[in-house]
């Protein structure tokens, strides 16, 4: 069994947001970049193919995936709302990052790799059933878990340390059962949800952060409340929202991680993935909008998925 696969859709260039759009497909190639780096090199990738529309109808509205196909421009772009854009290759692009997550599920719940971490473009934490948003058209890591749930893997925990609150993961959590969405975000930032009073036992577990909390508060809310109830929930399979954007460095928010902090999280994550799961993992990309931050924290994230 591999400790670590790689799925990394190239299809996720084709989906052009255009000049200074901080999603751009230069994210993928700044980890493609890394990629051919050691240690990196030497993990197994998988360039992965189209979700199923069923598989992905289990999270989505019949009628906003019919909207959004029909949306797609032949040429230039369009908007989906005032930051989401569709260009040609965007649906493909979209199909094939929902494609990545639940391949890399198979795998992991099959046992052909341990973990995997998926780079996928466009993101997916704040696509809704009905409606996509924040740069998010299909809810890769929502729609990778009910892929699992399918398989036979009954109880799936998604922890998003990505800087913003996963509005449409929590919205899809509260409709399937079974699934446990933990989230630390930035509070007041985009998408302005998140609040601890809308918090579900054993089911939604949001965490709003100040800006310029930096590291120690962030350990000490994983410490003592998120992995805690992650144990306590006993998933099946650990899911991860990995979006990079809360370091230090990134342009849309001000949550102060370092690096390190990255590192600590995935090791953390890892290890209780091995205590309550047979180390079954599955990351997927969401944000990170600093170039060089990204790379960096993509390679401390796989680092410790790779000991
Ligand atoms: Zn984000």
């Amino acid at each position: 069994m591999n400790t670590l696969t790689l799925y990394i859709p190239r299809e996720g260039l084709k989906h052009q947001t255009g000049h200074s759009h901080p999603e751009s497909p230069d994210r993928l190639n700044a980890i493609l970049s890394l990629l051919q780096k050691s240690p990196f090199m030497a993990l197994p990738q998988i360039e992965a193919t189209e979700a199923e529309l069923h598989w992905i109808k289990r999270a989505h509205d019949p009628r906003y995936l019919e909207r959004l196909e029909e949306m797609v421009p032949d040429y230039g772009q369009t908007y989906l709302d005032n930051d989401t854009v569709l260009s040609p290759g965007s649906w493909a692009a979209a199909l094939t990052a929902a494609g990545a997550v639940c391949q890399a599920v198979e795998d992991v719940t099959s046992g052909k790799t341990m973990r995997a971490f998926c780079a996928v473009r466009p993101p997916g934490h704040h696509a809704f059933p009905d409606h996509g948003e924040g740069f998010c058209l299909l809810n890769n890591i929502v729609i990778g878990a009910l892929h699992a749930q399918s398989l036979g893997c009954a109880r799936i925990a998604i922890v998003d340390f990505d800087v913003h609150h996963g509005n449409g993961s929590d919205a899809m959590t509260r409709i399937h059962d079974n699934i446990f969405y933990a989230s630390t975000h930035q509070c007041p930032l985009y998408p302005g949800t998140g609040h601890a009073k809308d918090n579900i036992p054993n089911r939604i577990l949001n965490i709003p952060m100040k800006a310029g909390d930096g590291s120690l508060p962030f350990r000490q809310v994983y410490e003592q409340r998120i992995l805690p109830a992650v144990r306590h929930f006993q998933p099946d399979l650990l899911m991860i929202s990995a979006g990079f954007d809360a370091h230090k460095d990134d342009p849309l928010a001000q949550m102060e991680l370092e690096t390190a902090d990255f590192a600590w999280i995935t090791a953390e994550l890892a290890k209780l993935a091995r205590e309550c799961c047979r180390g079954k993992l599955v990351s997927a990309l969401e944000g990170g909008y600093n170039l060089a931050a990204l790379s960096d924290s993509v390679a401390a994230h796989l680092k410790a998925l790779m000991d």
